[in-house]
């Protein structure tokens, strides 16, 4: 009791480490926003950015909540993620084999720091905003994230589900395409090797070169090519749909989630990546009375862009950890 209640008056800060870009946030104990900043990921040097912008982030959360106090920092990051730990490993599209996340942020800033898989510590924060179905059950639902990996955070009865090895959700790596290209992980044809933010770039180029039409450099230009009447772009895009579509029927089929909520850099196209997906999965209702059953009640949705539902999320892990957790033990207490 006496945890929660001195953590009542306290900040918590949020990271949100992505391929691109990395978010910070400060949040108070009723989770509203005191800080927000993105600022493109070095992933050269990673920790010493974390280090520096929760110092920032700290100083401006300061000025704002004069009196207030950062109690704990919360660092979600893609990959292989032990809470027990606060270490970091598979992170593919880091470049980063293994990498000490909390340790260096605790010696540094003298803060307890808790580190959660990026799309979970999302799907927590929307977890938390949601409101159970009216028979007071607790929200169940999935995070898709599709950006330049694509992973999923699944929350079940109100319950993140880690797995075993942490890691559960990480349907960027199941097959989508036996025969399709090598993924960033080493195996063939995965999700994220189909239907990532580079996946589109490299498939509409590859287009472009057979026909001679210009270069893209992003899944972005690949959307504003198709939308300005590129066909190659477009059967880019429609493939990219026809898998992630699968891949929410299977994040239905399996976890039997009522909402899924797509975010991550791709999803910044829009209404131009939803309203093909929804078509796609109207097709998959209209062929099969289990997948009608299965998708009609589902809500699938783009998360609001600038929601920073990672960040927001990190920073959510953190007080709570910190609420249950003696700050004795956290502070100092990893080797
Ligand atoms: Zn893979």
């Amino acid at each position: 009791v006496s945890a929660i209640a001195a953590a009542a008056d306290q900040l918590t800060i949020g990271l949100d480490v992505g391929g691109t870009k990395t978010a910070v946030v400060v949040t108070d104990a009723a989770g509203d926003l005191v800080h927000e900043t993105v600022q493109p990921t070095t992933a050269a040097h990673l920790t010493d950015q974390l280090v520096a912008m929760a110092r920032a982030a700290r100083a401006a959360a300061e000025v704002a909540r004069p009196g207030s106090d950062v109690a704990a920092i919360g660092v979600a990051a893609p990959g292989r993620v032990d809470p027990a730990t606060g270490t970091v490993d598979l992170a593919v599209n880091l470049g980063a084999d293994q990498l000490d996340v909390a340790a260096p942020i605790e010696r540094q800033l003298g803060l307890p720091c808790f580190v959660e898989h990026d799309a979970r510590a999302a799907a927590i924060w929307l977890a938390d905003q949601a409101d159970g179905a009216d028979d007071g059950t607790p929200p169940s639902l999935a995070y898709l994230s599709v950006g330049t990996g694509i992973a999923a955070g699944i929350v079940i009865d109100g319950k993140p589900l880690r797995g075993r090895r942490g890691l559960a959700g990480e349907v960027g790596h199941v097959v989508a395409d036996p025969a399709g290209p090598r993924c960033t992980c080493g195996l063939r044809g995965c999700l994220e090797a189909v239907a990532a933010g580079p996946a589109l770039a490299r498939l509409a180029n590859a287009a472009a070169e057979r026909k001679g039409g210009p270069r893209v450099t992003s899944a972005e230009d690949v959307f504003r090519s198709a939308d300005a009447g590129d066909a190659g772009a477009r059967r880019v895009i429609d493939g990219a749909v026809g898998h992630l579509a699968r891949a929410i029927r299977g994040l239905v089929l399996a976890f039997g989630v009522e909402r899924v909520i797509i975010g991550g850099g791709v999803a910044g196209a829009g209404d131009a990546l939803l309203g093909p997906l929804l078509d796609a999965i109207a097709i998959e209702r209209q062929a099969s009375a289990l997948a009608e059953q299965a998708l009609s009640e589902t809500s699938i949705e783009l998360l609001p862009p600038q929601s920073a539902a990672g960040a927001r999320g990190a920073a959510l892990v953190a007080r709570r950890a910190f609420a249950s957790t003696p700050t004795a033990v956290a502070v100092g207490g990893r080797g």
